[in-house]
């Protein structure tokens, strides 16, 4: 494509998915941002990573040749080297061990076809071993929803919500900082019109600030103990199941709903039979009066939608904390109707697309499930080879099983070493591999383990399509490649799929070719060309040519095996590790508006830097005192798992007994302190609760022994 003129693209960071231009200015790599005045999502408006976004297009520190690992250090290298030394090293691994002794993991930083590439790539090579960051976000939620409900993902779309929601339920989410846009223009609309906000976390943060939730009576923020969510939506369950008892006239349940579209209230009833709210209270830390005002806010609203995040996800018992709010909704009758639902806000803008696509161990492309026979075969006769019958493992478990039944790697724009728990530990499993192949933009933390290393282009020259966080398939489109020897991700693995296999399975035209096959394997893209995708995108589902596709799901029923709504009650599991003497505090985490996961990118942008160049830990001003710590005082947080060196924030914002930090810097990242416990359904690790202590920094850079009382 010629980059005279500007093209329309996707912003690449978050789930939102608003529309940006991007043109090639005057001199070669200056590649320039441009707003999109009538893009279907943002109209124009953007954030300030999105206006920062093309900073990192031609930065000094691009990958622009092949690099080979040699005697432990990189040198360039041919494309036809290092192409010879990954299919050489994956054939090998392949027959002196087997096809599962290796590893895939995919990208929601990239576009639709070339996570769909990479999992079928996995599968030819015989493995299910496939996955993507889905895993340390939402994959308790996708689990939850796509069981009780039939989907994983938003039940609704941001315009329904908008217009039709009364109540916004956020729980475990941060829109204000990590969805401005959806929060700015979507929320905040409806809450000028009167929608209320309730918010539920344990971090005071820019939402809050946002709806100035603390300066009113209509909105309310229940500042709960981190872990303690399940508690908490009990008693709003049983607050409402209590009220609805004294005034059914009043309609505190939906008594139609629950008899015609959902089973397991009855379990829902037994679990909270016995269930102590005022000692729940206690636990969650919260007014046990401000919860069941809550509740009746829910409760009493024409429709009430729920926003979900990863501090609901991010736990032990992530899966149930989402089932909770499943439950709620449906009781209430929540569900099947704008301005309703359960909505998980999508933290990458593809992680929804990377998950859709099948870039997970246990389902194919649409969600279905790879032990399912049928549905396994009829991707078969596509494909033309038999894919493995057994799901595979995580990324996590992948990690973990490094150097053991796992002895090599392919990662394509990932980077677990910042990206999951216990990193330190992370660094050590990866030198235990045999190979590593890292395709990417930067020289990550985890590329520095490789033994090669593919330089890939920016989202800002290629093409594609990714899918937002309410289910919107939308096309990118690319300037021209600003280093001439980097190649696309989708032409490396066409590349290494024919290298490796010998046949034309992954030989294809181009990227709409991709998508083409993509739709073919999954039913709920299967309606869409790109073409029909034009400049406004489709939500999904579309199943045949022509259909508009869905703003708000399950009208007429859900899509579980019965049809109907799965109600299943839940009761408290504490997490994994909590405070004890030796580590007396409770540390959770969270992110900033200024960067962005990992920050492989938002790092080396100089405006979302210099807005905030380092971590720093929030401490509530008791836990401050107590260790006689000042604001602005460098400080050592530690776990079990290892120690950072950061700036102490004194602050109501978080808890007494709780401290906050972020993941995004690398020494200091939070995830050297987290812990890799995990979900046993999701697999997905608990983030958001560790033990952990913390101490002035003393000149050696050891910790101070706390003051006594
Ligand atoms: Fe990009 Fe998200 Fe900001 Fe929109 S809200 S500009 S998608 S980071």
């Amino acid at each position: 494509m010629s980059s005279e003129e500007p093209v329309k693209t996707i912003c690449p960071y978050c789930g939102v998915g608003c529309g940006i231009q991007v043109k090639q200015g005057e001199e070669p790599g200056d590649v320039q941002f441009m707003p999109w005045g009538d893009a279907p999502v943002n109209e124009g408006r953007i954030c300030i990573k999105g206006g920062a976004a093309t900073q990192v297009v031609d930065h000094e520190d691009r990958l622009t040749d092949p690099l080979i690992k040699e005697d432990g250090e990189f040198r360039e290298a041919t494309w036809e080297e290092a192409y010879e030394m990954i299919v050489s090293e994956m054939s090998r691994i392949r027959d002196e061990y087997n096809p599962d002794a290796m590893g895939f993991f995919g990208s929601s930083k990239t576009m639709n076809e070339e996570n769909y590439l990479l999992q079928k790539l996995a599968r030819r090579y015989g493995t299910n071993n496939v996955d993507n960051c889905t895993r340390m976000c939402h994959a308790s939620t996708v689990w939850a929803l796509r069981t009780s409900l039939g989907a994983g993902a938003m039940t609704n779309s941001m315009e329904d919500l908008e217009e039709a929601a009364d109540v916004f339920w956020i729980q475990g989410a941060n829109p204000g900082e990590q969805h401005p846009i959806a929060n700015s223009q979507y929320f905040r609309q409806a809450v000028l019109e009167g929608a209320t906000v309730i918010q539920v976390d344990p971090h005071a943060n820019k939402t809050t600030r946002s709806f100035k939730i603390d300066e009113t009576d209509r909105h309310m923020h229940l500042q709960l103990k981190p872990g303690t969510d399940i508690p908490l939506l009990n008693i709003v369950i049983k607050t409402i199941l209590e009220r609805h008892e004294e005034e059914p006239e009043k309609g505190w349940i939906d008594e139609e709903f629950i008899e015609a579209r959902t089973e397991g209230f009855e379990h829902l009833k037994e679990t909270l039979e016995d269930f102590d709210k005022e000692a729940a209270a206690e636990e969650c830390g919260v007014p046990l009066e401000d919860i069941e005002l809550a509740a009746e806010k829910y409760a009493m609203a024409n429709n009430s939608a729920i926003f979900t995040g990863m501090g609901m996800s991010q736990h032990t018992c992530g899966v149930d904390n989402v089932q909770n709010e499943i439950n709620l909704a449906l009781i209430t009758g929540n569900l099947g109707r704008p301005g309703t639902g359960v909505n998980p806000l999508r933290g990458q803008n593809n992680v929804q697309g990377t998950c859709d696509v099948g870039a997970m161990p246990n389902v194919l492309p649409g969600y279905q499930l790879v032990d399912d026979d049928e549905a396994r075969k009829s991707v078969e006769e596509v494909w033309g080879f038999e894919i493995p019958d057994e799901p595979g493992l995580t990324n996590v478990e992948i990690s973990h099983e490094a150097g053991k039944s796992i002895q090599g790697l392919f990662i394509m724009g990932e980077n677990p070493v910042m990206s999951e728990p216990d990193g330190n530990q992370v660094e050590k499993r990866l030198e235990e591999l045999e190979f590593i192949a890292v395709q990417d933009i930067f020289m990550t933390e985890t590329a520095k383990f490789a033994d090669v290393i593919l330089p890939a282009t920016t989202w800002a020259e290629r093409g594609g399509t990714v899918t937002n966080t309410d289910r919107r398939v939308q096309r990118m489109r690319g300037v021209d490649k600003v280093h001439e020897n980097t190649k696309h991700d989708l032409d490396i693995l066409m590349e290494i799929g024919s290298r490796l296999f010998e046949e034309e399975k992954f030989r294809f035209e181009d990227v709409e070719d991709v998508f083409e096959e993509l739709r073919q394997v999954c039913p709920s893209y299967h309606g869409m060309t790109y073409d029909s995708l034009g400049e406004e995108g489709i939500h999904w589902p579309c199943y045949e040519p022509g259909d508009e596709g869905d703003l708000f799901l399950y009208e007429d029923g859900f899509e579980t095996e019965s049809g109907l709504g799965q109600i299943e009650g839940v009761r408290h599991q504490p997490p994994a590790e909590v405070p004890d003497e030796e580590y007396p505090l409770l540390l959770t985490t969270g992110r900033l508006e200024e960067h962005y996961n990992t920050g492989t990118m938002s790092r080396r942008s100089p405006t979302l830097n210099r807005q905030q160049p380092e971590n720093f830990v929030d401490v509530h001003p008791t836990d401050a005192e107590h260790y006689g710590i000042e604001d602005g005082d460098m400080v050592t947080l530690k776990s079990r798992r290892g120690a950072i060196e950061v700036k102490a924030q004194v602050t109501e914002d978080t808890k007494e007994g709780v401290v906050w930090t972020t993941p995004h810097f690398a020494a200091a990242s939070a995830n050297r302190l987290t812990n890799d416990v995990l979900d046993d359904r999701a697999k997905i690790p608990e983030y958001k609760a560790a033990a952990a202590e913390i101490a002035i920094t003393v000149g050696d850079g050891s910790a101070a022994e706390p003051a006594d009382d």
